[in-house]
Formats: C-alpha cells, sequence, structure tokens
C-alpha cells in the first residue's frame, strides 16, 4: 500500500492538532458529526432537486459505535459518501487554508486560537485518534474506498467494502498519557458530548445504549441480579434550535450552536431570534458577532444567510437576504414557503425571500438601536468592529439607506474624547450654535492638534472627530442633521466670529493684498492667502474652499483606481496674533525675495500640520538652513 504525502499546510495543521495543547479536544466529535450532517444535507437536497434519486428522507441518520477491544469510536452516515477522487482531494487537503495563513501572520497567538476561531473540522479528530480510517462509498457507485493515516507521515488510499452509499468515520483512540482519552470509549461521555454540542442536528444520531436492569424475580427469596440490556437510542433533539421555542432554549445552547456553525469561538454580541407566521412563515436565527472576522475586511469574504426551507438546507450564503451595510451579521433562516429548486437566477424575483430580507434588516437596525440607547458598552464594542460598515452604509448607493443610518453612526468628540452620536451631540449643542463642527485626521490624537480644532474649542463649541477615511464621506452624504449644517472646522467657511470681528479682518486682509500676491508668486498651488483671527498659538494652517478638503484628498487619491489627481483648493491662513506677520511685512518692504522664501516655507509647514508630504523636501530644508543662520 503506497503511502501518499499530505500538502504541505495540511502537514502544518496536523502537527498543530497531533501536539495540540488545546485544552477543548472534545469537539472533534462535534466537527466529524457536522461533516455527517452536512454529507445527509446534500443526499437529501440531491433526492429532492434531481428525481433520479430516491431515497427516504426518514432513513438518513447517524450512527455513533464504541468498540472498547479495538479502542475505536466509529461515527457512520448515509450521506453523499466520497468517491476515490473526492476522499483524496477533501482529506488530503486541508479545506480552510485561510485559517493557516492567519495562524502564520499571527504567530505570536498561541494555537489555540486557530484552533477558537475557526474549528479546523476533520483533522481535529487527530487530536484525540492516533488512526483515522474514513471508510466511504459515493451515492450511485458501487466501490467504496478507505482511506487511512496514522499522523503525519501520510495516508493511504485503498479499495474497501461497504454495503450501503455513506462513509464511516473509524477513529482509533490515542493511549492516555497525562490526558484521559479513554474517557472517548465511554458511552455516557460520548452521549453528553452529543447533547452538549450536537443537538440541534436535524437527523437522529443514534447509538447503542446499554443499561443495567434489576432481572425479574421468579422467587420471592432470590438474591438482586441485573442483566446488562442494549438498545438504539437517538441521543440528539432534532429539532433545530430556531424552530424551537425562545423560552426554552438556553443562552448556552445559542452560543453554542452560534460557535459551530459559524465557526466564530467568541460569544456573539447579540442575537435576534424571531419566528413569523402569517402570509409567509419564517424562522430565523440572526447573529451580531463581537468583532470582525480575520477575512471580514477583504476581498474574500462572502456575506449571506444560511437558507432553508423547512428544514432542508438551499444554500450556504443567501446574499440577498442581507444589506451590504449590515453584511457582518451571520444567522439562519427557514421558510417552508421558500422554494427548493430556488437558484441563484431565480433568487433575485423571489417576492418571499424579499419580504423577508426586509423583515430581517428592519429587525436587526431596531435591535441596533436598542442596543445603542440601553447598552452602550456592547455597542460601542459592536461599532468598533462594524461601525465602518455603518458609516459606509451611509454614503454607499447615492445615500439611499442614510435616514436609516444617520442615528446609528457615530463620532470620536472633542468633550470627552469618545464617541457619541449625532442626537447626542446636538442636544449639547450652545443656544449660539447654529452648525455641526468636525474635523478630520489619521487620529484622535493628530485631530485635537489642528490649529483650527482649538479655535473652536475656544468658542466653546464641541468637535467630531473623524478619524476613518469613510467619516467625511459619510458626512458629505448627510449635509445635516437635525437641520443643522456639518461643517468641517478647516473649510473656510467657517464663522465664529461676530460681524465687526469679520469686518476687521477683511480690512486687514485688504491691507495686505499686495503682499499675499507677491507671495503667491512662490506657491502657485495656493489659490489663496489670509490672515485668520481662529488660530491661538500656531502661525499657519491650511484651509480648504469648495468641495473637497485636505482629508478627502488624501482619501481619494489613495484609491489606486482613482482617475487623475484629486486635489483639494488649499488656503494658507496665517495667525494675525502671530510674530511672523511683523516679519512677512518687514521682508515686504524691504527683500521681496526673502518674502518668497518664508511663503514657501510657512506653505511646508501648513501641509505638514495636515499630514501631507511636501514635493521638494531639499529645497525647504536648504531654505530654513538658510534663515536660520541668518
Ligand atoms: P469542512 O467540513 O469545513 O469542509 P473538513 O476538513 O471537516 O472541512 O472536511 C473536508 C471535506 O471532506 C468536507 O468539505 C467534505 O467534502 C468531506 N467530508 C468530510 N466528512 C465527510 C462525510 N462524512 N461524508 C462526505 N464527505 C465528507
Amino acid at each position: 500500500m503506497k503511502k501518499k504525502e499530505f500538502k504541505a499546510e495540511s502537514k502544518k495543521l496536523m502537527d498543530l492538532m497531533i501536539n495540540s495543547i488545546y485544552t477543548n479536544k472534545e469537539i472533534f466529535l462535534r466537527e466529524i458529526i457536522s461533516n455527517a450532517s452536512d454529507a445527509l444535507d446534500k443526499l437529501h437536497y440531491e433526492s429532492l432537486t434531481n428525481k433520479s434519486i430516491k431515497i427516504d428522507p426518514k432513513k438518513l441518520d447517524i450512527h455513533i459505535a464504541i468498540d472498547k477491544d479495538n479502542k475505536t469510536l466509529t461515527i457512520s452516515d448515509n450521506g453523499i459518501g466520497m468517491s476515490k477522487d473526492e476522499l483524496e482531494n477533501n482529506l488530503g487537503t486541508i479545506a480552510k487554508s485561510g485559517s493557516l495563513e492567519f495562524k502564520e501572520n499571527n504567530d505570536h497567538k498561541k494555537d489555540i486560537d486557530i484552533i477558537g476561531q475557526f474549528g479546523v473540522g476533520f483533522y481535529s479528530a487527530f487530536m484525540v485518534a492516533k488512526k483515522v480510517e474514513v471508510i466511504s462509498r459515493a451515492y450511485g457507485s458501487d466501490e467504496a474506498y478507505s482511506w487511512t493515516s496514522e499522523g503525519i507521515d501520510g495516508y493511504s488510499i485503498e479499495s474497501s467494502k461497504r454495503d450501503e452509499y455513506g462513509t464511516d468515520v473509524i477513529l482509533t483512540i490515542k493511549d492516555d498519557d497525562n490526558e484521559d482519552y479513554a474517557k472517548y470509549l465511554e458511552d455516557y461521555e460520548i452521549q453528553s458530548l452529543i447533547k452538549k454540542y450536537s443537538d440541534y442536528i436535524t437527523y437522529p444520531i443514534k447509538m447503542n445504549v446499554t443499561h443495567q436492569h434489576l432481572k425479574e424475580k421468579t422467587n420471592d427469596n432470590d438474591k438482586d441480579e441485573y442483566e446488562t440490556v442494549t438498545h438504539e437510542e437517538v441521543i440528539n433533539d432534532l429539532v433545530p434550535i430556531w424552530k424551537r421555542n425562545k423560552k426554552d432554549i438556553k443562552e448556552e445552547e445559542y452560543n453554542t450552536f452560534y460557535a459551530d456553525k459559524f465557526m466564530d469561538y467568541e460569544k456573539p454580541i447579540h442575537r435576534i431570534h424571531t419566528s413569523a407566521e402569517g402570509t409567509i412563515e419564517y424562522n430565523s436565527l440572526i447573529f451580531i458577532p463581537s468583532h470582525a472576522s480575520f477575512d471580514y475586511y477583504t476581498k474574500e469574504y462572502e456575506k449571506g444567510l444560511q437558507l432553508y426551507s423547512n428544514g432542508v438546507l438551499i444554500m450556504e450564503k443567501c446574499a440577498e437576504l442581507v444589506p451590504d451595510y449590515l453584511s457582518f451579521i451571520k444567522g439562519v433562516v427557514d421558510s417552508p414557503d421558500l422554494p427548493l429548486n430556488i437558484s441563484r437566477e431565480t433568487i433575485q424575483q423571489n417576492r418571499v425571500l424579499k419580504t423577508i430580507a426586509n423583515s430581517i434588516e428592519n429587525k436587526v437596525l431596531k435591535e441596533l438601536e436598542d442596543l445603542k440607547n440601553n447598552n452602550r458598552e456592547d455597542y460601542n464594542k459592536f461599532y468598533e468592529a462594524f461601525g465602518m460598515q455603518i458609516k459606509f452604509g451611509v454614503y454607499a448607493d447615492f445615500g439611499m439607506n442614510k435616514e436609516k443610518l444617520k442615528d446609528l453612526i457615530m463620532f470620536y468628540s472633542s468633550k470627552d474624547k469618545k464617541l457619541t452620536t449625532l442626537k447626542e451631540y446636538v442636544e449639547r449643542m450652545k443656544k449660539d450654535q447654529k452648525d455641526i463642527y468636525y474635523a478630520c485626521g489619521d487620529s484622535v490624537d493628530k485631530v485635537d492638534l489642528i490649529p483650527q480644532v482649538d479655535a473652536v474649542k475656544d468658542k466653546g463649541f464641541e468637535v467630531l472627530y473623524c478619524t476613518d477615511y469613510v467619516d467625511e464621506f459619510a458626512i458629505k452624504m448627510l449635509q445635516k442633521y437635525d437641520d443643522k449644517e456639518l461643517k468641517n472646522v478647516c473649510d473656510q467657511n467657517i464663522e465664529l466670529d461676530s460681524k465687526e470681528e469679520q469686518e476687521e479682518l477683511k480690512k486687514k486682509n485688504d491691507d495686505s493684498k499686495d503682499m499675499f500676491s507677491l507671495m503667491k508668486e512662490a506657491i502657485p498651488e495656493v489659490k489663496d492667502i489670509r490672515f485668520t483671527n481662529k488660530l491661538k498659538n500656531h502661525p499657519v494652517c491650511l484651509s480648504t474652499d469648495g468641495a473637497i478638503s485636505v482629508e478627502m484628498e488624501k482619501a481619494m487619491n489613495a484609491i489606486p483606481s482613482a482617475e487623475g489627481n484629486v486635489k483639494a483648493e488649499k488656503i494658507l491662513e496665517i495667525n494675525e496674533n502671530h510674530a511672523i506677520v511683523k516679519k512677512l511685512k518687514d521682508l515686504y518692504k524691504k527683500d521681496k525675495e526673502e518674502l518668497k522664501n518664508y511663503a514657501k516655507v510657512l506653505y511646508a509647514q501648513s501641509l505638514l500640520i495636515e499630514g501631507l508630504s511636501i514635493e521638494n523636501p531639499t529645497e525647504i530644508s536648504n531654505l530654513i538652513a538658510n534663515i536660520i543662520s541668518k
């Protein structure tokens, strides 16, 4: 029998499993039962959609057998089975390659994380078994094959026998070392593991259970005698959790179901279990995860809910049930009103599905609203993970959903550097405050240092801090909240001053018009130069005119595919109270060339403050050196 090598990644994962220090080894059973259940799902589904396949759905089941003499635990199913090639491809290579990449990128984390985060399917058997044999016969084939592996060295495949289609997974349980493996050969232990992890499986999980019975006495004086009776029992509950009555389900059961089904071993932050009756009947169990999965913000991530038609799985990820801005939700929808043969093509037109999708969207939004109002701590946690998605939802599709989402978004605020909603901001607004102020930058600390922010705060107004690149796009899409305009403090149009103050400033600017024109010759990329009274200590700042702010310029130019170079219309503002003003005026009289050099340096400073790069660092550095050595 020729031994084949595992693919490199499989080897690594296998090694991890065999030498695992993971304390929760018992999950191997859940993983194997879940594979069996998937195989039954596939056959069941085929039989419903393909008339040439005739099976009795009542006979679909899972059997578990323990053989103490040979130290084996066998999990059998009469599902779709595997051909020789499928055995080779499915068991010789790890399916969840993502999990290994993740592990390698996070090597400082312990092994436990990978198991905890992903579940690892079939290979978890090697946590408790020294040898694993899989005998399988694909539905419709006469041939059976056996796949055997004793671990990392490799596996072999040979012809075998199986009376019926389906699969046996035979685990030869490890000998006890520091750890007790023998317990996996005890009826009681296995039964309780099934109850604990696999109760909701929709196919019967059967097992021979042995009881000690008191023998019936023929004579009253007989001594007590026991007999051993063995019979087959269905261990699991069979009714899927989403079809059960909410009142009878323990928190723990929900969490186990979630972990198992969606491979996330951190408890969800929230769940919504509903059963609707009426024109359209359906059950749904939706979870909001407490963190973004490792692939959530990648192209590989697929949104969607599992779709069942009366207990039969018809689609693993039904994207049509979930709007993009809620793409993080996980869950199950089951409706007897859905046709089994629904396909990717017909799904778009399905009215039932649309109705369900609408009601799920409304429910999730309402629950998020409640969470925000009643449990801010959890909502903050949710927002840290998925707030970006919600803000994205505000401006995506030309703002189609902004009304629904405007009260769910939050921003950091100058008040206490904590997240706040727009509503809360407005409630705190001072009487003489007309607009809502915001400022943008890479981090809360950096925004806090923007000169204009200081000025607004000085007036006693609060500023919202936009630190995600999506923030300002969302705000621009909203334009207003509660009839109050959202204004960037760096926008030159913001008016904090009284009429008199404004006029006084205008006069000063007019008086220096010619000086500014000269300075502009040195920095033609600047649209305008002027004095400002909004800066406290800083000599200069950059503000913008028009729709595009400096932050937007940065964000848009960071998109590789974006066409052309987007430029904000920049205005160099100079603090009218700063000592530099006198110097500039002097130079305008005495040394016009030097004034131009100063203009270049001041502009470079304002760019740096905004987090923009300067095009000519050597020139600027030479100029500064020249100036300070005078
Ligand atoms: P996953 O279940 O996440 O795909 P696994 O490593 O658990 O990953 O299983 C790999 C594959 O092996 C499955 O996707 C399935 O195609 C196949 N498989 C495992 N167990 C069975 C089974 N009992 N019957 C049929 N196919 C199975």
